[in-house]
């Protein structure tokens, strides 16, 4: 089994907390684009089953009918998927029109994560996002009536200005959707973006950390109340609806990126960076030719894991899942390693080990799980 993720490199406008690669070009890149994806995608066929797909970026809602249809036939002419393959796309709200909806189940497309962030309209703008509170709204609404049930929501919290009473209105409104699975993100202030620029010209102040655990406590509260599970630090989901596509990469199924500045992974060791850079990508389809007359793939960079880098990835993969990292997935030189610094927290209750020899975070130890993933890893 193998999954796919198709990284669209698009968007209307910038956010100005975002550093994922994405560009403001129209129709034209577009196109190219779609037609690059193409060519690297029969170059690059799966020789797996597919079992699940995964459209992000950038906003992949930004694709037009053609453009999606175009895509849509040479994935079914290139790959082979299973027969309950899951298929996410990501969208923003004000994207998203009952007719849009309806072609999106049309494409075979059975899970919708959205864009949401908040549902403060102040908050929203701050953001510089594009929808407003009503239209995510909508747009949860309108999925649901063209027939997709299995529908995502994106939060952030810990934004400037945001209070907890703010958040428990947020978290509350959010689970009013009805909606199966929530993804909360804290806000983190990545170089190149407007808000790291804002913050150190000293015009915002960082949350304090009390109070980003203070959110993140309520709504681990609220979603397990609401029944669902907290199945990754950041997700929550109700039974039966975890991201399948999402959870293979916490637990090493291999995967293809296409797209530029997706990444790939083996399974094994082989890790693949495609550069972000759509021009080179674009123009890789256009000028195909190498010596030999044929596609010769588009611009990437490659690397093997080293053992140390092997082990920290498991830390930081399996580890934040609920079902913990088995330790009999570490050499045995390491495991040493590991309990030898797991021990402090696991005397101070942060983490556990099950019978089954999987460690665990407790519901105390999630809450700190950066800075205690980071003890655990090689140096
Ligand atoms: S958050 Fe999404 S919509 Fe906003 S700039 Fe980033 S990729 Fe684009």
């Amino acid at each position: 089994m193998t999954g796919i993720y198709i990284h669209v490199p698009f968007c209307e406008k910038r956010c100005t907390y975002c550093s994922f690669y994405s560009t403001t070009h129209g129709k034209k890149e577009r196109d190219a684009f779609a037609h690059a994806l193409i060519e690297e995608l029969r170059f690059r066929r799966p020789k797996e089953v597919v079992s699940s797909l995964y459209f992000g970026g950038g906003t992949p809602s930004q694709l037009d009918d053609d453009e999606l249809t175009m895509l849509f036939k040479a994935l079914r002419e290139n790959c082979v998927f299973v027969d309950d393959v899951e298929i996410t796309f990501e969208a923003n709200p004000d994207d998203i029109t009952l007719e849009k909806a309806r072609q999106l189940v049309r494409l075979g497309i059975n899970r919708v994560s959205l864009g949401i962030q908040s549902f403060d309209d102040r908050m929203l703008r701050s953001l510089n996002r594009r929808h407003n509170a009503r239209q995510a709204m909508e747009a949860v609404e309108m999925l649901k009536q063209a027939g997709i049930s299995n529908i995502s929501i994106d939060l952030i919290y810990g934004l400037p200005g945001q209070s907890i009473d703010d958040w428990q209105q947020e978290v509350a409104t959010a689970l009013e959707q009805n909606i199966v699975h929530l993804s909360a993100y804290a806000l983190s202030y990545e170089p190149g973006t407007v808000l790291y620029r804002r913050l150190n010209k000293g015009e915002l102040k960082e949350r304090e950390e009390e109070l980003s655990l203070e959110m993140f406590a309520f709504l681990t509260k609220q979603a397990e109340s609401a029944g669902f599970e907290h199945y990754e630090i950041s997700n929550y989901a109700r039974p039966g609806f975890r991201s399948r596509h999402n959870t293979s990469y916490w637990t090493g199924v291999p995967y293809i990126g296409l797209g530029p500045g997706a990444h790939s992974f083996d399974g094994i060791r082989t890790r693949r960076h495609n550069l972000p850079k759509l021009t080179a990508y674009n123009n890789s389809a256009i000028c195909p030719a190498n010596e030999n007359g044929v596609f010769a793939d588009v611009p990437h960079e490659t690397e093997i894991l080293s053992d140390d880098e092997h082990y920290n990835e498991l830390i930081m993969t399996r580890l934040r899942t609920a079902e913990g990292l088995p330790l009999s997935l570490i050499d045995p030189q390491r495991q040493a390693y590991l309990l030898r610094m797991s021990k402090p927290h696991l005397k101070a209750g942060k983490l556990t080990l099950s019978p089954q020899q999987e460690l665990r975070f407790t519901a105390k130890g999630i809450f700190l799980s950066d800075g205690i993933m980071a003890d655990l890893m090689a140096v």
